[in-house]
């Protein structure tokens, strides 16, 4: 019998090469029909028929020709990705948000919602953002478009299986949140991804934020709760159980406030933004500050109109927070360190007494070159990090068939 490949290889080898040729564009545009067959080592002639196929798909696109050195002109490609789009939602204490970012990169949608997480059961939580994401993806069908992956942030410690295991703010433990907005959707065909919060900040901060060149970077939430998110290399830290990053819980003022996870003097209980509004407004009499929002406002105006006593709290408050930073610099030698959520109104005061801190314990010169930076994502980052996750994630040989 003969043994020689049947028409089905053949189309294994070209959905392979189209996913190939799909990364490479990926990574690296834009660029050449030429300059994909020199770098994947396919010939040209298999390049230009990947290429009119993809183009056909939507997912590439050609731009303007670009003057070469050598040669002639060459027409550059991007991809389009257009009728593809990512969504990404943060879940938050008092909030939810989502971001759509189409494969190409454009934003397609960004909303934000009040949600009352400090109330809310994580099975009543997941019907919430289960019906956000079929909004959004109602929208994205009507346009004639197909959502490819949904990855939701909280804030709280995910496993590798994208069980929520511990929530504090939540009050959520032990929570397949996957599963259950798996089953909220319907099943549906593309892919659901739970992740810790700061790890997609993290990740939105390099694609589309301040930290972009910045492989080697930490990302602080700021919100109700206080953790990292880092990348090194590009990559995120996980850790072996997802619970890498938790910088609000290290010790930096012994014997200090109690912290809501039951230790005394955590970062979060003496930076965190709660620790900032109850130490700046100690009358406040909501005791779980539903809304962090107006009360950050406040500070940052007393500050702005030179209110003394404020100005001197956020002062030893960024102090504290340089301690707590001088540990990833000194452990992890990022050359950013983002603060992102309520930390962006009131950065202008807590910068530059964090910056001193920082430099005075880091072992290196100079910080280890670590500069500490303001997001100019705010409260959509962990939302567009989400949508970026599933956009690095593609599987490029599943869209081109
Ligand atoms: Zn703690």
């Amino acid at each position: 019998m003969p043994t020689g490949p049947n028409p089905a290889d053949f189309a294994v080898v070209r959905a392979t090469n189209l996913a190939v040729v799909l990364r490479h564009v990926h990574a690296n545009a834009p660029c050449s029909r030429a300059d994909i067959a020199a770098e994947t080592g396919l010939n040209k002639a298999t390049v230009s028929s990947l290429v009119a196929d993809l183009i056909d798909r939507r997912l590439l696109r050609e731009t303007g020709l670009t003057e070469r050195r050598i040669g002639r002109p060459a027409t550059m490609l991007v991809l389009d990705g257009e009728p593809y789009v990512a969504l990404g939602i943060e879940v938050n204490t008092d909030y939810l948000s989502l971001s759509a970012i189409d494969l190409g990169g454009a934003r397609v949608l960004s909303w934000r919602r009040s949600f009352d997480g400090l109330d809310s059961t994580a099975s009543r939580a997941a019907t919430a953002i289960a019906a956000l994401a079929r909004r959004a993806a109602a929208r994205i069908s009507r346009q004639d478009r197909r959502i490819i992956g949904l990855t939701v942030g909280v804030p709280g410690l995910v496993t590798p299986a994208g069980v929520v295991a511990n929530a504090p703010n939540l009050a959520w433990s032990d929570v397949d949140l996957t599963g259950a907005l798996r089953s909220a959707l319907g099943n549906p065909a593309y892919p659901v991804t739970v992740e810790n919060d700061a790890n997609l900040g993290a990740i939105a901060e390099y694609r589309y934020g301040v930290a972009a060149g910045h492989p080697d970077l930490a990302y602080l939430t700021g919100e109700l709760g206080l953790g990292a998110g880092i990348l090194i290399g590009g990559r995120l830290v996980r850790g072996s159980s997802g619970a890498a990053g938790e910088i609000g819980h290290v010790e930096v003022v012994p014997d200090g406030p109690l912290c809501g996870c039951g230790r005394r003097g955590c970062l979060e209980a003496v930076a965190g933004t709660a620790a900032i509004v109850r130490r700046i407004d100690p009358d406040n009499t909501d005791e779980a500050l539903r809304d962090l929002d107006p009360e950050v406002a406040e500070i940052a105006r007393r500050a702005r109109a030179g209110d003394k006593v404020v100005v001197a709290a956020l002062n030893e408050i960024g102090g504290h927070l340089g301690k707590g930073v001088a540990i990833l610099a000194n452990v992890l030698n990022p050359s950013l360190i983002v603060l992102g959520g309520h930390y962006v109104p009131l950065a202008e005061w807590l910068l530059p007494s964090a910056q001193a801190e920082l430099a005075k314990r880091v072992l290196a010169p100079d910080a280890g070159g670590a500069r500490l930076a303001v997001s100019e994502l705010a409260h959509s980052a962990a939302a567009s990090g989400g949508a970026a996750s599933v956009l690095d994630a593609v599987d490029y040989a599943k869209l081109s068939v």
